[in-house]
């Protein structure tokens, strides 16, 4: 059948499938609070009509209340997910069923075979409450290999303890923030480790914050290792994983996605900053009908490893942007500007300051990197133009203190019985027996004691400057 048709029978027949798809979505939302009455008598003959329908604003979701998304009786959700609060402090709820979780599992597992397979061991260092960490489980669960729930920003597996898991498992490959493998790469240092050899970690699937290629090489140099980045949010779930060219490609089988442009409802064109429109597919919990995600992005031209899934890069949220000299910026470029700065000084670690008149990139590094100051800055010049900016290199441990971070408390079980009689810990209360600060020796508080006085020195500076520069602009 198929070539023999003029009117491309391929694109109209996956129209027609996409068009079910998403009268399957209208179909569940129906049955939510936020969607009975605005859907009721909706028809979509089309996809054009498709496009006319009003769009889910975060504000919807918000009016909606706790359970205004919920498409299905109570009884058949077995998960229940909110973002965490932004600046307004608001929170959107998300219900999802356990086919929700498992399609998601089961998608991302047959995307990425070289990731997850039999004997595989999975450090899943995504926090609890992040959809993700549930993923991981269950791609384990379905055949991905072993994962060891070590999720991260809890007391329960801090980051030497993460890295001591790492050591003694051999895990194979690590899934959690991009920051994930930064941190613990600079923790292994300090520790006299070289993590390209003396741990196995070879995989990184990485998400929730921007991955600029640039990052990218570094984390892979620095562990001998691949890189994988994952795009999901908390109310759509999975949106896309990159490939081995590191697009970031969309899954039209879990979403149909549309790009609008910044200021109107018009489509985006490629290549233009656009915003991305998300209608969920096969989501029964909490099915979305054209939610505006909050995400601008730039959709990319078809990919070079012959996907024909759509390309994306993730420019920020669009709160995020950066207005400096009449030039707009989003965090993706401030990222992967200063990660490449960085680069050039062989640092992961970077801070950005936004100040009125320039971009300060404060990055940590050797003394010796001075030296290359000049390359720092060729390359903030190559991604930024001419945009102001200024470089400054800090001592280790001041952006990011391992120090610090290798100091976690210990977390028991709790207990309400202490045997003094026996060799061990001697306790006298509940709190006491709960969790154990490391005690400070007198060098350790000496260096933290002088990095917290620099550290204030260096902010009333900043604070100065931005008050004379807030003068003159007046
Ligand atoms: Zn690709």
């Amino acid at each position: 059948m198929s070539g023999s048709s003029p009117y491309s029978p391929s694109t109209s027949g996956n129209a027609s499938k996409v068009l079910d798809a998403l009268r399957g979505t209208l179909d569940g939302a129906r049955h939510s609070a936020l969607y009975a009455d605005r859907l009721r008598d909706v028809e979509v003959p089309d996809l054009d009509a498709f496009r006319k329908l009003p769009l889910t604003t975060r504000a919807d979701l918000q009016n909606a209340g706790l359970s205004g998304t919920r498409a299905v009786p109570i009884e058949q959700i077995c998960h229940y997910g909110e973002t965490s609060g932004t600046t307004d402090g608001q929170s959107n709820s998300t219900w999802l069923t356990a086919e929700d979780l498992a399609g998601n599992a089961r998608t991302i597992a047959a995307r990425h075979p070289e990731i997850f397979a039999p004997g595989k061991i999975l450090l899943n260092r995504f926090p609890f409450m992040a959809a993700p960490a549930h993923l991981i489980q269950l791609i384990a669960q379905q055949g991905g290999g072993v994962s060891i729930p070590a999720g991260n920003i809890n007391w329960d597996v801090p980051f030497p303890r993460a890295l001591e898991l790492a050591e003694r498992t051999g895990a194979n490959v690590l899934a959690g923030f991009p920051l994930e493998p930064v941190i613990l790469a600079q923790l292994a240092r300090a520790r006299g480790l070289d993590p390209a050899k003396d741990i196995a970690l070879d995989t990184f699937f990485l998400g929730g914050a921007a991955l600029p290629p640039v990052l990218q090489r570094r984390i892979e140099r620095i562990w001998n290792g691949r890189v994988i980045e994952l795009y999901g949010s908390t109310e759509t779930m999975l949106l896309g994983t990159a490939c081995a060219d590191r697009t970031l490609h969309l899954e039209p089988d879990v979403v149909y996605c549309e790009f609008l442009q910044l200021h109107s409802d018009e489509p985006a064109a490629e290549g233009e900053a656009a915003r991305l429109i998300v209608t969920t597919l096969g989501l029964e919990g909490s099915p979305l009908v054209r939610l505006e995600t909050g995400d601008i992005v730039r959709k990319l031209p078809p990919c070079s490893c012959g996907d024909a899934r759509t390309g994306i890069i993730v420019l920020g949220r669009d709160g995020d942007a950066v207005s400096l000299a009449g030039q707009t910026l989003y965090p993706y470029e401030i990222i992967e500007a200063a990660a490449a700065a960085a680069d050039a000084l062989d640092s992961s670690v970077f801070f950005n300051v936004v100040m009125p008149d320039h971009l300060l990139v404060r990055i940590e590094a050797e003394d010796e990197a001075a030296a290359h100051l000049p390359a720092a800055y060729e390359a903030l010049r190559s991604h930024l133009g001419d945009l102001p900016v200024e470089v400054e290199i800090t001592p280790t441990n001041t952006l990011l203190d391992v120090e610090h971070l290798g100091r976690s408390p210990s977390v028991y079980k709790p207990i309400l019985v202490s045997d003094w009689t026996k060799p061990g810990r001697q306790l006298i209360s509940v709190s006491q027996g709960m969790m154990e600060w490391p005690s400070l020796g007198l060098g350790e508080a000496l260096r933290w004691l002088s990095r917290g006085v620099r550290g204030a020195i260096r902010r009333r500076r900043l604070q100065r400057e931005l008050r004379v520069a807030d003068k003159e602009g007046r």
